[in-house]
């Protein structure tokens, strides 16, 4: 490829295999005038293995609004330009925005060139169905915010997916569990394309208990989906108040086991009632 016209390409990069490259990548990333990439150690590695040579502008979340006029200049003045982000596709949950939109209203075309994108790879190996989903990109930090949202999704017949880190991806499991029916399914994405991907699609309070027990669940980067409430309800009770029932039961009569949980819980009686009945019968069969 030579003498790329004057155009702005979004360039996505590998999320983690760095065999995850198009040949078109490469060609544009080698041909345009400079790289314009959030962190340009990572870009580096990234031109290193595909031996590409080229000029390396730094551009991120706090200095895009800066940068972006000096490149749009760039471009009206005849040069083409690849952003790339860290990983993925840029602008998702990534920087590009003020570039994107400058160069459009300067009349710059702006041209992508599609590739990774990590809540596409998740839905595309979860199993959960995907004919509809919106996405959230990265909750908020506290657990309040996080819970005000889940309330708000709770009865969303849209699939939904969000990004999140090793640090919060167990808390923020069990604020999905306290607002959140335990058998509501979701799918959880981890270190795709890397050693230890592991994708897992299964009931909240399940997933929750694996992320529990084993601490290497919890490491890397995530992107979690919660299945659209759409799905048929196997029980209405919450995965917190459905492990704390359990516990009740190994010590407790169903009874007793289902006062405290509607004490502990502030619970339905009538639900949890149901729920310890079918636990003790699933547990003599
Ligand atoms: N622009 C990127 C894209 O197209 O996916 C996303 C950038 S965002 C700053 C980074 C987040 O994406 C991570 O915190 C994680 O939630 C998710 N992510 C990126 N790579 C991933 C991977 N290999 N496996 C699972 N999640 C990943």
């Amino acid at each position: 490829m030579a003498n790329l016209d004057n155009r702005l390409y979004i360039v996505a990069t590998p999320i983690g295999n760095l065999a995850d490259f198009s040949y078109r990548a490469v060609e544009v990333l080698r041909s345009v005038d400079c790289i314009a990439a959030e962190d340009t150690r990572r870009a580096r590695l990234l031109m290193q293995h595909y031996g590409i040579q080229n000029k390396l502008i730094s551009v991120h979340d706090h200095n895009e609004e800066f940068k972006a006029p000096e490149l749009v200049k760039q471009l009206i003045s005849g040069g083409s330009i690849a952003l790339i982000s860290d990983a993925g596709t840029p602008l998702i949950s990534d920087p590009g925005l003020p570039l994107v939109r400058l160069a459009k209203e300067a009349g710059v075309v702006v041209s992508p060139v599609p590739g990774a994108c990590a809540l596409v790879a998740a839905l595309s190996a979860s199993g959960v169905a995907v004919s509809r989903f919106s996405f959230e990109g990265f909750l908020g930090r506290t657990s309040s915010s996080r819970r005000a949202l889940f309330t708000e999704k709770l009865n969303d017949s849209t699939t939904w997916v969000f990004y999140e880190s090793s640090h919060r991806i167990l808390a923020c499991l069990h604020d999905l569990a306290a607002i959140f029916p335990a058998e509501r399914k979701i799918a959880i994405a981890r270190e795709m394309t890397k050693v230890y991907e592991t994708i897992i699609y299964a009931p909240i309070h399940e997933v929750l208990s694996l992320v529990e027990d084993d601490k290497n669940m919890r490491k890397g980067e995530f992107v979690v989906i919660v299945e659209s409430c759409t799905v048929k309800k196997v029980s209405e009770i919450s995965a917190e108040q459905l492990r704390i029932l359990t516990i009740l039961l190994k010590k407790q009569t169903v009874k007793e086991a289902v006062a405290l949980a509607v004490e502990i819980t502030a619970g339905s009686k009538k639900l949890l009632y149901r729920e310890a009945l079918r636990i003790t019968q699933a547990k003599s069969e």
